[in-house]
């Protein structure tokens, strides 16, 4: 079993779309488990039209309850003006769970001792099934913080599903840049793939999420989407593998078909078709995974 994590140095380069044609590729050779570890800006299941089989509530960290309107001098002790005048009722205070970061000062020194800490909710988790193979995905609530551990779950649940299916794949759809989610998207994972744009900003991302994954000591290839765009930034990106040693696997035309397949709710190589140009090319990169991962 192949884990491979794919990941971009900012949203939009098309990380997604790639992520549904290689699920469609995969799905035919053999069984693959997919994980949606974009969980600020989960998307996946948009292509993936999941049937949920599982839901579990993702608890992390505390949050200050009260069990009474609090006073002024309660709302003094909190740091991050987490405790808030409560509307309609002049002088009394009431507490932001959103705003709060469960340090546990108003708990500890609430003079009426009105404020106790539980267990944080920060969004739900979910197994489902698909037309590509299981899905393991999440969505982190509005505001709430801590998505590099919701990552690490949904990777876990992906690992277990692959372990029980015999699955050869594990194909997860990483975050994009540099912090604590794609850091817990991609470690311990057998290869990323870093899908860039044909862009000067795309090549600093690059090497930005190039030497992240170096740091973990993690194989990373390359792949340029939209590469017609700019075909000289695209060229010059595929110098900067050359010169990195890293696998440059392919380039990926622009085609107006990507967007018109998520409308669809469609990868792009169910919309296109296997004789299309753009299918073409993925099926290459796709080829070239399978390839090195042997
Ligand atoms: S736990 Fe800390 S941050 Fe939260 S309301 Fe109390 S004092 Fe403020």
């Amino acid at each position: 079993m192949k884990e491979l994590v794919i990941i971009s140095g900012k949203g939009g380069t098309g990380k997604t779309s790639l992520t549904a044609a290689f699920a469609t590729l995969a799905s035919r050779s053999g069984r693959a488990v997919f994980a949606d570890c974009d969980v600020d800006a989960a998307d996946l299941h948009l292509v993936f039209a999941p049937e949920v089989k599982e839901r579990h509530e993702f608890v992390s960290g505390v949050v200050a309850e009260a069990s009474k309107p609090l006073d002024a001098q309660c709302a003094s002790l909190c740091r991050f003006d987490a405790i808030v005048p409560a509307g309609g009722n002049p002088g009394t205070y009431v507490i932001d769970g959103g705003s709060c970061e469960g340090c546990g000062v108003c708990a500890r020194f609430c003079p009426t001792g009105s404020v106790t800490m539980v267990p944080r909710r920060c969004g739900e988790r979910y197994v489902s099934e698909t037309r590509f193979g299981s899905l393991s995905h999440a969505e982190l609530d509005s505001r709430a913080e801590n998505s590099g551990k919701l990552v690490t779950a949904v990777r876990t649940e992906a690992k277990r599903l692959a372990e029980e299916q015999e699955a050869q794949w594990i194909i997860v759809d990483g975050s994009p840049g540099t912090g604590c989610p794609v850091i817990s998207s991609i470690t311990g994972a057998d290869a990323v793939l870093v899908v860039s744009e044909p862009t000067v900003s795309g090549l600093h991302d690059l090497e930005r999420v190039g030497s992240l994954a170096r740091h973990f000591r993690i194989p990373f290839y390359v792949c340029v989407n939209k590469a017609d765009v700019n075909p000289d930034q695209a060229a010059a990106t595929e110098a900067w593998c050359r010169r990195n040693e890293v696998p440059f696997l392919g380039r990926v035309p622009y085609d107006r078909a990507v967007t018109r397949a998520q409308i669809e709710g469609k990868s792009v190589v169910e919309w296109s078709g296997d004789d299309s140009e753009i299918t073409r090319a993925i099926a290459g990169i796709w080829e070239n995974i399978c390839r090195l991962s042997q």
